[in-house]
């Protein structure tokens, strides 16, 4: 196939084969592939120092001629070292430069030719008593104008396979000098671009590479991440838009069966329930397929929302289905569902439960009544919706709890339709998801956020306390003593369920070992202040039967104290519950720390989380602790967590070390680039659906779809 664009042109037309296929190795195959590796940070030439003035282990910049270079080899008889000789007329100085072979050294031989003059950069070091520079980065500056060249920032790239940043800054060097900039395409419009202030792709490429000053490749960066943002945009944007084109049922608002349930409820609802209420029965009205996702804190009432929306589909006649993490969820919240909906009595809608355990008897049954059209509610896990059971008048579907629930999976969903229609679709998280990460993995969808609880909840006051600090560790069980006293439960969370299990020490290295459930629950149980008291263990090896024993012992008060590990974070509701201790708590996420927390103030009881860390914290592990103790706002934590995460953590491990992810685009600090990105993308699109007067970026788009894309979907 001949290439489209000379960004496509294969490396080996325009690189020596050995670099080629060096590149080659990672997935570095084209000239735009190369343009794409983004040099690391760049490196300023100082202040030109004086060859006289050198001292050991200060950073350089020097102008010297080459004296003389001669290869030698390693006393130990492993590989080579190139010493050339500078000087500055009086002084001399050497550099050194190693390599496995000589064949290695040979492009920085040929460049520093005896008699020329460069500049070097480096650390000043120090062998057999003499200075010397090892590796150091040179220019040319042959007939040069100095202090121009000594402004220009160099860039410092990736180490590839066995490349160095030099050689492929050179590599580099050798594209963009037979880069032709008219032939390179422009992703983003031209209108756009202006609008947005960013320069040509190709110009972009010049000021990444061969910056004149820093502002040069700012520029560039901030260009290149629009660029990014706008392509990422426009795929979700007609996404919606394709979605959108498909109608869906329509159910009134406003219906007497709603109405009744809400007065029937034993509570009224909050004001933010009511709004994304509201919102969502708007959208149920209109045939346009709702995308909506409702961001609401672990126990901010979402289910109720939920229902309330399947309600109104169900009053005029159609389906809905509730879809499920795990099985135990579904089986829960069929159960809330049928108790929230029993004082509806004859009017309440069937809610069916579908999941794997399904006996066949059953899910036949449940199976035809879907098929059938009529009025029910199927409550199930993802397995729901892969298999081959058929809605016949489905109208909605609700994703729960499934914060990695991609366009991919929810276009599954709506397959489930027999006939192709388009289907509402409302995704929940009880994971707030900072804006940023909502408008890159979820662009597509609207975004409701419910804030605040709901009435009569007391916020859980948080302490961190130091594990050295013995006083402290004793006044934590005396309180679990006394919170047990007055009929209260107790959980004490481990990050590790026995002395044998290894867990990923976050923090310092040979430090005392993690607290583990086995050996705290030994612990606890020979305690004096916790006499008598009937102590339990959970963990994921804890086989199921055992595991709804020891919940039912917890929740009746039989145990009152539980030493578990994170499998409480989810889906454990225990309203007695009124502290919980997290203990080495430096080694959980602010997210898993606040799942934690939600397990307890699940009712009037005031609660308490005491989260006890070691002694030696590192930065980012004592700013995160401070973070969690400062707020119980699940939004206030996820935007926390977002800024004290390293940009590579925050979408996940799945899209790094890809050719494809987002290398400029940052989630962190690019909030307002992106939000530019979403409504360029979006008036874009409205202009022009099909993109026919946009093939570059269409054709981007198509390249982006098996990349890009893909990995957003997998998020
Ligand atoms: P989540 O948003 O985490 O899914 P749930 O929907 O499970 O939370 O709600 C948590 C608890 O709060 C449930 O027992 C629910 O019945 C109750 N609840 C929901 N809304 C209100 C309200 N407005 N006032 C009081 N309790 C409420
Ligand atoms: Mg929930």
């Amino acid at each position: 196939m001949y290439p489209v664009s000379t960004l496509d042109v294969p490396l080996s037309l325009r690189l020596p084969k050995k670099i080629t296929k060096v590149l080659h190795n990672a997935d570095i195959v084209t000239v735009g592939d190369l343009l794409m590796v983004a040099p690391r940070r760049y490196y300023h030439w100082g202040r030109l120092t004086p060859l006289s003035s050198l001292r050991e282990g200060e950073d350089v910049t020097i102008l010297a001629e080459v004296a003389g270079a001669h290869l030698v080899a390693n006393r130990s008889g492993s590989g080579v070292r190139l010493e050339v000789s500078l000087t500055d007329g009086v002084q001399y100085l050497s550099a050194t430069f190693f390599a496995k072979s000589q064949f290695k050294l040979a492009p920085i031989e040929r460049l520093l030719v005896p008699g020329q003059s460069f500049l070097f950069a480096g650390k000043v070091g120090a062998y057999r008593g003499k200075l010397q520079l090892t590796h150091p980065s040179f220019e040319g500056v042959d007939g040069e104008d100095i202090e121009r060249i000594a402004s220009r920032p160099i860039p410092i790239y990736p180490v590839t396979g066995t490349l160095t940043s030099w050689a492929i800054a050179r590599a580099v060097g050798m594209v963009l000098d037979h880069l032709d900039d008219s032939d390179v395409p422009d992703t983003v419009p031209a209108v756009i671009r202006e609008r947005q202030r960013i320069g040509t792709y190709a110009q972009c490429l010049r000021r990444l590479h061969r910056p004149e000053s820093d502002e040069d490749y700012q520029q560039a960066r901030r260009a290149l991440a629009f660029t990014e943002a706008f392509v990422l945009q426009v795929g979700l944007a007609a996404q919606r838009r394709g979605v959108r084109s498909i109608p869906a049922l329509a159910s009134p608002a406003d219906v007497p069966l709603v109405d009744r349930f809400i007065q029937g409820l034993p509570f009224t609802l909050t004001d933010t329930q009511r709004g994304a209420v509201d919102q969502i029965g708007a959208d149920l009205a209109g045939e346009v397929p709702m995308q909506r996702l409702l961001q609401g804190d672990v126990g901010s009432g979402k289910t109720v929302v939920a229902l309330i929306a399947f309600l109104q589909v169900v009053a005029a006649g159609h389906q809905g289905a509730f879809v499920a993490p795990t099985e135990v969820l579904a089986e829960q919240h069929t159960a809330s569902l049928r108790a929230l909906l029993a004082p509806l009595g004859d009017d309440a809608p069937d809610v069916r439960l579908l999941t794997g355990s399904t006996t066949p008897a059953a899910r036949r049954e449940i199976a035809q009544a879907m098929a059938t059209s009529a009025p029910l509610i199927v409550v199930g896990t993802h397995a729901l919706f892969q298999e081959s059971v058929r809605f016949a008048d489905l109208a909605l579907v609700v994703v729960d709890e499934q914060h990695r629930f991609g366009v991919e999976q929810r276009a599954s969903l709506r397959g489930a339709r027999e006939d192709g229609r388009g289907v509402h679709e409302l995704v929940m998280t009880a994971t707030p998801i900072p804006r940023t990460i909502a408008m890159t993995v979820f662009g597509d969808l609207d975004d409701t956020r419910m804030g605040g609880m709901p009435a009569g909840r007391t916020p859980v006051a948080t302490y961190l306390a130091d594990a050295a600090n013995a006083a402290w560790v004793e006044r934590t069980w005396a309180r679990a003593a006394e919170e047990i006293v007055q009929g209260r439960r107790v959980y004490v969370v481990c990050p590790r369920i026995d002395a044998s299990d290894e867990v990923a020490d976050a923090e310092e290295e040979g430090a005392r070992p993690l607290a583990s459930v086995e050996q705290v629950a030994a612990y606890l149980r020979s305690h004096p202040a916790l006499a008598g008291v009937a102590i339990h263990e959970l963990t994921g090896r804890t086989p199921s039967a055992l595991k709804v024993q020891i919940m039912e012992d917890f929740s009746a008060g039989r145990a009152p104290l539980l030493v578990a590990t994170t499998v409480i974070e989810v889906g454990v509701d225990v309203s007695e519950a009124t502290l919980m201790v997290i203990l080495d708590a430096q080694q959980f996420g602010l997210a898993q720390l606040h799942q934690l927390r939600g397990r307890v103030g699940r009712s009037s009881l005031p609660s308490l989380c005491i989260a006890m860390h070691r002694h030696e914290l590192t930065d980012a592990g004592r700013a995160r602790l401070q973070a969690f103790a400062s707020t119980t706002d699940g939004f206030e934590l996820a935007e926390a967590d977002l800024r004290l995460r390293k940009e590579g953590d925050v979408l996940g491990a799945g899209q790094s070390g890809t050719a494809t992810h987002l290398r400029f685009l940052s989630v962190r600090r690019d909030e307002a680039l992106i939000r530019a990105a979403k409504d360029e993308a979006e008036a874009l699109l409205a202009e022009d659906p099909t993109l026919r007067s946009h093939p570059d970026l269409a054709r981007t788009l198509r390249q982006a779809s098996d990349g890009q894309l893909e990995w957003m979907q997998r998020s």
